[in-house]
């Protein structure tokens, strides 16, 4: 084969040279955010990033570019559960990878089998869809209690949700969401949605009419800022479900997985949702989500949903050894002890500001402040080595993997009151 000279290659069609050499990167004044083009001009700037490249992680640490390295309380939106690069999730990917990575969906595959019955036996539902984001697993609950209206309800498909909620970035899951802004971004939205206030069980029960299908929420709100609803809402929400005829769908794409303690946050209530989703921490940083579904629910056929992705042996037996180790005796104990562990750090530094309450549960936490310091903060927190998240303008969110240790929380709490001082 013949190599053609470089200088013989039209510009347009030479991919080294059609890419403009980036200009090197000074840094941003102190406390300013960078334009999202500063570095990655290729990338759509669908997400404002700070002025640096990620290149390593290691259990609770991350380490960019220029070598600084960062004590990660974000943990990809609570997604490494067992922190960076967990070996389980290293030898996980090594053995399947040489063995088979997708032999397509129109074949069953050992891990995938494997992996929805350890789901089945830790939740006691009856059936497991495997997909890839959480997004892709809300859309698949909808279309399943769509599914069950048609066959058991004359053909509802109202789905009650939640002002504040955030179920995924699908239209159909933008639109179950009630994140403030959205309805302006792509209308027209899927219809079949109607919204109420999170913790509100009279307003719940108020929205239920002949076209309902079915109620969703998540059990604590984490986009919003982590907000725990009324002791007691969830076993309402239960019992409004099974006196109007309708399923409960509980998202449990960022509480699920050990979070909070136990495997679902729902176990903290003593109710089981109908259908359940699952994703962030299943996959400890690969993309793999679940719906779990009980007897009642489980209605879908051959043809009724399909992923390409889903369910492929790799993502799978990765899933499978992360659930093995979540179900572990003891693991959740312990992540409810370091929660609480985290909560009085936490705690300890409201108090010191005067400024600030803390809310949450397990490793899933929020320090909520009177006013909206909390971007802000978070930047200065990172300058100090130290990454976490603002989830709203007054709201930093903690979402450390599950295997955090004492020492790092300590760490967490000593970056915090430094990036405070430099307010
Ligand atoms: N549901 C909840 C509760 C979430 O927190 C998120 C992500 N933040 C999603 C769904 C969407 O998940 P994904 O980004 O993987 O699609």
């Amino acid at each position: 084969m013949s190599t053609i000279p470089s200088s013989e290659i039209p510009d347009q069609l030479d991919p080294l040279r059609r890419r403009p050499t980036p200009a090197p990167y000074s840094g941003p004044a102190e406390g300013k955010r960078a334009a999202p083009t500063d570095i990655a001009t290729a990338l759509m700037p669908v997400v404002l990033r700070p002025p640096l490249v990620m290149a390593r992680g290691q259990g609770s640490y991350l380490w960019d570019e220029a070598g600084r390295r960062y004590l990660d309380f974000v943990q990809g939106w609570a997604v490494n559960a067992l922190g960076h690069s967990a070996p389980e999730v290293q030898t996980a990917l090594a053995e399947q990878s040489s063995l088979l990575i997708n032999p397509s969906p129109a074949f069953h595959n050992r891990p995938a089998i494997e992996l929805s019955r350890l789901l089945v036996q830790l939740t006691g539902v009856a059936q497991v869809a495997l997909l890839n984001s959480g997004a892709e697993a809300n859309e698949t609950a909808i279309k399943l209690g769509r599914k069950w209206g048609q066959r058991y309800k004359g053909g509802a498909f109202g789905i009650i949700t939640t002002h504040g909620a955030f179920h995924g970035r699908t239209l159909a899951t933008m639109a179950a969401s009630g994140k403030p802004g959205w309805e302006q971004l792509f209308p027209p939205y899927p219809p079949g949605f109607v919204k109420v206030p999170f913790g509100d069980l009279t307003a719940m029960e108020r929205a239920i009419d002949p076209s309902s299908v079915a109620i969703m929420v998540e059990p604590i709100q984490g986009e919003a800022g982590v907000v725990v609803p009324p002791d007691g809402y969830l076993q309402g929400l239960r019992e409004l479900a099974d006196r109007h005829d309708l399923l409960l769908i509980l998202d449990e794409v960022q509480t699920g997985c050990a979070r909070t303690g136990p495997f679902l946050a729902q176990e903290h209530a003593g109710i089981r949702a109908d259908i359940t989703t699952l994703g962030k921490g299943l996959g400890a940083g690969l993309p793999v989500s679940a719906v779990l579904a009980n007897a009642r629910a489980a209605c879908f056929g051959p043809g009724d949903n399909g992923s390409t992705h889903g369910g492929n042996p790799l993502s799978s037996q990765v899933a499978l050894a992360v659930c093995r180790v979540l179900s572990a005796p003891q693991f959740s104990s312990r992540v409810r002890a370091r929660g609480e562990l985290l909560d009085r750090a936490l705690g300890r530094l409201a108090a010191a500001w005067g400024r600030a309450n803390t809310r949450g549960q397990g490793l899933l936490r929020a320090l909520i402040f009177e006013d909206p310091v909390a971007e802000l903060l978070c930047e200065k927190a990172r300058l100090a080595g130290v990454l976490v998240n603002a989830a709203r303008p007054h709201i930093l969110r903690f979402m450390p993997q599950l295997r955090v240790s004492r020492a790092e929380i300590d760490e967490l709490e000593r970056g915090l009151a430094t990036a405070h001082r430099q307010l």
